[in-house]
C-alpha cells in the first residue's frame, strides 16, 4: 500500500471509530434533510483538522453528500431541508447548511430570504468564509 493510501485508509478508519457517536447525535437521521432509514456518512466540514474530530463532522445520507460533493448536480428543491438546517444548534451543521444555502440565494428567492433572516454568531461566520 502506498503512503497516501495508507494515510487514506487511516483517516477512514478514525472517521469510522466516531460513528456511533455521530449516529447518537444526529438520532440516526441526515443531519441536513432529516432523511431517515438511509446510511448516512461522516463528511468532513472544511477546513479539515489533522486530526478528525466530531465537532467538525456532519452526519448526512448520500443524496446530500453527492450534491455537496457535486455542486453541478445540485437540485434545488432537495434543500428547502435548510429552512430548519441552517438553524441547527451544531455549529458543525451549521456552517455546512449556510454554505450550501449560499451556494443558492443566487438563484432562489426563498434561499436569499432565509438567508437574510439569519443571525450567526461571528465565530460561525469565521468558520464559514474560512473554506
Ligand atoms: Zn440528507
Amino acid at each position: 500500500m502506498s503512503k497516501g493510501q495508507e494515510k487514506h485508509q487511516k483517516r477512514a478508519n478514525e472517521l469510522m471509530m466516531l460513528g456511533k457517536d455521530l449516529a447518537r447525535r444526529a438520532h440516526s437521521r441526515c443531519e441536513l434533510c432529516s432523511a431517515m432509514g438511509v446510511s448516512l456518512r461522516a463528511y468532513e466540514v472544511l477546513p479539515v483538522p489533522p486530526v478528525p474530530d466530531i465537532d467538525k463532522i456532519v452526519f448526512i445520507c448520500g443524496v446530500c453528500y453527492e450534491q455537496i460533493e457535486n455542486p453541478k448536480l445540485m437540485d434545488t428543491n432537495h434543500w428547502h431541508c435548510l429552512t430548519s438546517a441552517v438553524w441547527s444548534t451544531t455549529p458543525a451543521v451549521q456552517v455546512v447548511a449556510v454554505r450550501v444555502l449560499k451556494r443558492l440565494i443566487d438563484h432562489e428567492s426563498w434561499a436569499e430570504d432565509l438567508y437574510d433572516q439569519l443571525y450567526l454568531e461571528p465565530d460561525i461566520q469565521c468558520w464559514i468564509s474560512n473554506a
